[in-house]
């Protein structure tokens, strides 16, 4: 039995996300998608609530089971018997990044593998920044992430009133 772990930040969970869980499930007996506790990232939603929403958002799908994490993603994917990482790709910038990130943890751990699924072509553009921009300047984003994210979403940022300095602006301000 073939157990992989896709770790990631998930603030939001979106489609493209979703979709990559999928079809790892696909490939390998059991999925472990396991949500980072505390990135070095201005984080939209707390560990408790991205838990919550992605395993809601997986929740149709047999072989696969959300947990929460912290520390290195190695030292996670050893003490849960995974052998293998799964990661996704979008754009050269990603390659880039997740090139360094999976020899990184070649050397941590050798006997672990990474497997980078490229994305679904209409989801490309689609990252969790991205989702949150559009939602902090009142855009579509209903096609982007499943009813129950969308409906978070629209939650915190009524809560969060003028105070949105959580959500970096990048490209869709101007
Ligand atoms: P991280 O903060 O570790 O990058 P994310 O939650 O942003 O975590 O993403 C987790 C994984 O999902 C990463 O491998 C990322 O490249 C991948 N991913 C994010 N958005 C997409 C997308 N639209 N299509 C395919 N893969 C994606």
């Amino acid at each position: 039995m073939v157990r992989a772990l896709f770790p990631g930040t998930f603030d939001p969970i979106h489609c493209g996300h979703i979709d990559i869980a999928t079809r790892a499930s696909k490939i390998f007996d059991e999925l472990i998608v396991a949500v980072y506790d505390r990135p070095l990232k201005n984080l939209l939603f707390s560990p408790e609530e991205r838990l919550s929403l992605t395993k809601e958002s997986l929740a149709d799908i047999k072989n696969i089971k959300v947990v929460g994490y912290s520390g290195l993603t190695v030292a996670f994917a050893r003490e849960i018997n995974a052998k293998v990482i799964v990661r996704g790709l979008r754009v050269i910038s990603d390659f880039e990044h997740e090139f360094r990130m999976a020899l990184a943890n070649k050397h941590l751990a050798p006997d672990i593998e990474v497997a980078a699924l490229i994305t679904n072509e209409k989801y490309t553009f689609l990252s969790s920044s991205t989702v949150r921009e559009i939602a902090s300047l009142g855009g579509d984003y209903s096609r982007m992430v499943p009813k129950i994210v969308k409906s978070a979403l629209d939650r915190r940022f009524l809560e969060l009133g003028e105070d949105q300095n959580v959500v970096q602006p990048t490209y869709l301000r101007d």
